[in-house]
């Protein structure tokens, strides 16, 4: 049997009329670059992730830049952030000429630990009047950027409440998180000042190609990203900033609105397949495997579901000849990484994070997959530790 790790012609073929429908209508329309289509779907995603606008962008990356921009972070400041995650999410701050304030995961969940959060501004920063200054660096603390990461959200409250001590900004890096909602039902992007949303193709919802979004709930905040996005123009060729190309295509848009609509089914039989995971790993007694936690109260969308195992890449070449395919997310911590060498840091600096990298592993989870196959990937990892 085989186990990919994601069928996205499966999830095609259920949805291939409407979605041809959708592309020729914009085709007959000659309407490619924002509008209507755009327009609409910003509508229905604001309304999803239960916030007031919504932005729609070229990628997930430009979504984070331009979520910085609009918070002013610029050469020298710094953003809290989490050293485990995809490469965007301190890649974009380092763009701006800012540095990562790297502060380490919960080991639980893999992500950012707010008590890390906390020992790092009150033992390393300090406050200048309004502001938070790293001591070391003399650099302005500008945000917190937490991500919910594989589809879980980060511990909002909690990092709202320190944010909220400290007066900064919180960025949420939603990316892997649509429709993930805390005990409340607060949902992800809408919770903290600017959530950021990737629709690259192998997230729960995914383009044709590369699409992104900004949700906020604060006017000036949205009116700002809106001009960023147009290269910082609000009237036609008349620039009060700099901004960049970051509109999201109508093409993209309309195969999203379409997918849209099928969402919360793929989010359940992601949920359904977890489950069924979990189910038989307990049933399987496997000492050196741990499985995700159970969701503390929310919505978790699993887009990817990640287990920690001994002698993981043993396990991984294993599972590989058995024709299932893993992936590891993500293999070296973001402070170990060559271009972050001149942040100073040292390996064991943030050890959660350090060991999260050597001992994760993304079992496929994609809505599609059958049970079949998921008995089959938890045999085999019995068979692999036995
Ligand atoms: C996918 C992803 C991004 C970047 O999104 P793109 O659309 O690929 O630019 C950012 N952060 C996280 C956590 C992601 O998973």
């Amino acid at each position: 049997m085989r186990v990919p790790l994601i069928d996205l012609k499966a999830q095609y073929a259920q949805i291939r009329d409407e979605v041809e429908k959708a592309i020729r209508e914009v085709c007959s329309s000659q309407y490619f670059v924002l509008g209507p289509r755009v327009e609409e779907f910003e509508r229905r995603i604001a309304e999803y992730s239960r916030a007031d606008y919504a932005i729609g962008l070229s990628s997930g990356t430009d979504a984070l830049l331009v979520a910085l921009m609009a918070l002013d972070v610029g050469p020298g400041d710094e953003v809290v952030t989490t050293p485990y995650t995809f490469f965007a999410t301190a890649g974009t701050i380092a763009r701006l000429g800012a540095r990562p304030l790297f502060c380490d995961i919960d080991e639980a969940t893999f992500n950012l630990a707010p008590s890390a959060v906390a020992c790092c501004l009150s033992g390393q920063c300090e406050r200048v009047g309004a502001d938070v200054i790293n001591k070391r660096t003399g650099g302005q603390v500008k945000a917190i950027l937490p991500v919910h990461l594989f589809g879980q959200m980060a511990d909002m409250d909690a990092l709202l409440d320190i944010a909220g001590r400290y007066g900064l900004p919180v960025v949420e890096d939603a990316a892997q998180a649509i429709g993930a909602e805390l005990g409340d039902g607060r949902r992800a992007g809408g919770v903290g000042d600017i959530g950021c949303f990737s629709f690259f193709p192998t997230k729960n919802l995914g383009a044709f190609g590369d699409a992104g979004m900004c949700v906020v709930n604060d006017t000036e905040l949205a009116e700002r990203i809106r001009k960023l996005r147009v290269h910082g123009g609000h009237t036609k060729y008349l620039h009060d900033e700099v901004g960049g190309n970051f509109r999201l295509d109508a093409l993209q848009a309309a195969i999203l609105l379409v997918k849209l609509n099928h969402l919360d089914r793929w989010t359940r039989s992601r949920q359904d397949n977890a489950a069924r995971y979990g189910r038989l790993f307990d049933d399987a007694q496997i000492p050196e495997f741990v499985t995700p936690p159970p969701a503390h109260g929310g919505r978790h969308i699993f887009n990817q579901y990640v287990i920690r195992a001994e002698r993981r890449d043993e396990l991984r070449s294993y599972l590989a000849e058995q024709e299932i395919r893993t992936e590891i997310y993500y293999p070296l911590a973001l402070h170990e990484q060559a271009c972050f060498a001149n942040l100073g840091h040292a390996a064991g600096d943030f050890p959660n994070a350090r060991r999260a990298a050597a001992e994760s592993l993304a079992l496929p989870i994609y809505p599609e997959l059958g049970s079949e196959q998921i008995e089959y990937v938890v045999s085999s990892v019995a068979a692999f530790y036995r």
